[in-house]
């Protein structure tokens, strides 16, 4: 038969798909690496006279094992966000693919199943974590009887030793102080072995030093389990012991803070525990401007105060090549 171009390229097309396509590989890649990618994600809540547009775009990627923090002004859309990360409610657009599945082709049994099976969740509200009738331990064999699991007593048990509460298994919500339950909370949402942590302000009302105890251990089952962790937080004390920090405005990933060097590290070279004073904590940590996927990026506000510039402005851009430094002015003048 004839030996020409169409043929060969046929060839080489069918041989690369006898294993596993280029594409398909990439995917899998980026599976096992994010635990969350997030894009272009938008939440429009409507009631009858208004719409809320909650999330106008946003970005975020969450690596397998991490244990990261997202901060932002009441109202930013950080509930929002957790809630579409929990499947507790559905994106209007984008797309989110969590543990490397589709979120908005999910109907409402792979809703069912991935609450029930990836995640866990820790509300900001006490009440909405525990039932009030019910002890701690009991508390914590719920998900698992509903789960259908084993030895569901000797694993609450468990989770109870690991957040530190083996004394108050039989107490019930009203006979614990805010941040026991909060630790209950915890114990509850791991009941059935997530991949994913999700918490909203867990630290929201309790002092610093539970709040201490209950990022600590966020950061013992992140270090010591592998669970990927998110957490929202108006506690700057605790972002500030987090190494990434997102914040968000208006719906948008707007800023990064992240830590010039590790943790371990720093406490390595200080040679023991001391609390930080806010401003080593200002050293430590660097913030940087996060772009979109177009190249897009949300200027500090504080800069735009004080270039006097607002939105709608134009600005005039230049490039340094030499010093690879970019370089924004004023235009209107
Ligand atoms: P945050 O947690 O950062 O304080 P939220 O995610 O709770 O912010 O809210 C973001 C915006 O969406 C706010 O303007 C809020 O009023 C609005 N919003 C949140 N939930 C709903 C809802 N169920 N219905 C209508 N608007 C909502
Ligand atoms: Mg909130």
């Amino acid at each position: 038969m004839s030996e020409s171009g169409e043929d060969k390229k046929y060839m080489s097309v069918y041989d690369t798909i006898d294993d596993s396509s280029p594409d398909e590989n990439s995917i899998q890649q980026d599976n096992d690496e994010y635990m969350i990618r997030c894009e272009n994600l938008v939440k429009i809540y409507k009631t009858d006279e208004v719409e809320v547009v909650a999330l106008q775009g946003l970005d975020l990627d969450v690596k397998r094992g991490e244990l990261m923090a997202i901060v932002g002004n009441s109202g930013s859309g950080k509930s929002t966000l957790l809630n579409m990360l929990g499947g507790l409610d559905k994106p209007s657009a984008g797309s989110l693919m969590i543990d490397g599945k589709n979120l908005l082709k999910f109907n409402d049994k792979d809703y069912m199943e991935y609450k029930r099976d990836t995640v866990g969740f820790v509300w900001q509200n006490n009440a909405r974590n525990l039932v009030p009738y019910l002890s701690a331990v009991q508390n914590v064999e719920l998900p698992m009887l509903l789960k259908g699991k084993k030895q569901r007593r000797k694993r609450a048990l468990e989770l109870l030793e690991k957040v530190g509460l083996s004394h108050r298994v039989n107490s019930r919500l009203d006979q614990m102080s805010g941040g026991e339950q909060q630790r209950v909370a915890i114990a509850i949402a791991l009941a059935n072995d997530p991949k994913l942590l999700l918490a909203d302000e867990p630290t929201g009302s309790v002092d610093t030093k539970t709040s201490n105890i209950i990022l600590d251990i966020f950061k013992d089952l992140n270090k010591n389990e592998g669970l990927t962790i998110v957490i929202v937080t108006h506690d700057i004390k605790l972002s500030k012991r987090i190494d990434r920090v997102v914040a968000i405005r208006d719906g948008r990933t707007s800023s990064e803070i992240v830590r010039k060097k590790s943790y371990a590290q720093e406490l390595d070279e200080m040679g023991n525990i001391v609390e930080s004073s806010e401003e080593e904590a200002e050293d430590t940590h660097e913030e940087l401007v996060v772009l979109d996927r177009s190249g897009r990026l949300q200027l500090p506000k504080d800069y735009m105060e004080q270039l006097g510039i607002k939105g709608g402005d134009k600005v005039k851009v230049e490039l340094d090549e030499e010093t690879g430094k970019m370089f924004l002015f004023r235009s209107h003048e």
